[in-house]
């Protein structure tokens, strides 16, 4: 660590938290700058606006932290500007079904092969008729439906454990899921398709809702590294010292997220840049190099991996 520095989700005001001084400044922090700066050019692409609310999003925020192993983290840009998880949430769902009911009922209902398919494409694989992937939205769903309620709904779960990996409250932006579930007719039409394959222990309205909640969770980046590196950290949070995940769970859920986490754009991913990732229709990508650091930025929402590609290369 730098001078002055700490650990924990407060590090890098820049000043000490008692004194006021200036901190002497880390060159991460100058690094971080520099990709945020370096790809300020980037006007290309849109905002998803199949989500109505979405559509609305301020495409001009950018930011992009980073988590070292010993939980401190580096940010730069709108950090603490809050904007729904979506798909980046989707991997931690399926770490916490797998921590429920143990890795192979959970791979007796949803396999680990990339799809080479969009997101929300509408198919199950032809011979197993299981979800192709977890990361994919008829895995996710899927995967909802296998996280325990105890008493209560599965989402809240889901919520208490990204309370837990980022350390602070997360709640449902729930005008955001309203706005969704509007508009959600294919996310249940793979609901039912997969009710009727035999592959969906709930009714299919029931299931989408808590999918679509569990998306609309708001986060910032700052709480995404932070969450990233608890991968990369083994299951444990770096600054409770919570175990959330087995190693076991977290080794598996990593080789997913290399494999399948950028849908069609895969092996692109994985060659160019490297490391198991998730991305999220809201604006960003997330990322971990296992043992190192958790890594988030959220770019102009149309180009989800510029920001990545260029703290990368
Ligand atoms: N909630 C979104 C959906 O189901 C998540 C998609 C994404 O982030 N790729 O369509």
């Amino acid at each position: 660590m730098w001078p002055g520095e700490e650990s924990g989700r407060d590090a890098h005001r820049g000043t000490d938290r008692k004194t006021g001084e200036p901190l002497l400044r880390s060159p991460i922090l100058d690094y971080l700058d520099a990709i945020v700066e370096s790809t300020g050019h980037v006007v290309s692409g849109a905002p998803a606006d199949y989500i109505p609310e979405l559509a609305a999003a301020d495409p001009d925020r950018v930011a992009v932290a980073l988590c070292t192993v010993n939980g401190t983290v580096y940010a730069s840009g709108d950090a603490d500007h809050e904007f729904s998880i979506q798909s980046m949430s989707k991997p931690f769902a399926y770490a916490l079904a797998i921590e429920d009911h143990g890795l192979e009922y959970v791979l007796d209902r949803v396999g680990v092969e990339p799809s080479g398919e969009a997101f929300n494409e509408l198919s199950l694989d032809p011979e197993t008729g299981r979800p192709r992937n977890p990361m994919i939205n008829a895995g996710a769903i899927a995967t909802h439906t296998l996280v325990r309620d105890d008493q209560r709904p599965a989402v809240d779960r889901v919520l208490d454990l990204f309370s837990d990996l980022a350390q602070r409250p997360v709640r449902i932006d729930e005008g955001l899921a309203a706005s969704e579930l509007e508009t959600g007719d294919r996310n249940l039409g793979l609901a039912y398709l997969l009710h009727a394959s035999g592959r969906l222990g709930q009714d299919p309205a029931a299931a989408v809702a808590g999918y679509v909640r569990q998306c609309s969770a708001n986060v910032t980046v700052r709480d995404l590294a932070l969450m990233a590196c608890t991968l990369a950290n083994g299951g444990v949070q770096p600054n409770t010292g919570q175990r959330l995940f087995s190693r076991r769970t977290t080794r598996h859920l990593l080789s997913v997220m290399a494999s399948c986490g950028m849908y069609d754009a895969a092996g692109d991913w994985l060659t160019s840049v490297g490391i198991p990732a998730k991305s999220g229709v809201a604006g960003g990508s997330s990322g971990c190099s296992p043992a190192r650091w958790g890594w988030r930025c959220s770019p102009r929402a149309w180009t989800p991996t510029a920001t990545a590609r260029a703290a990368w290369s």
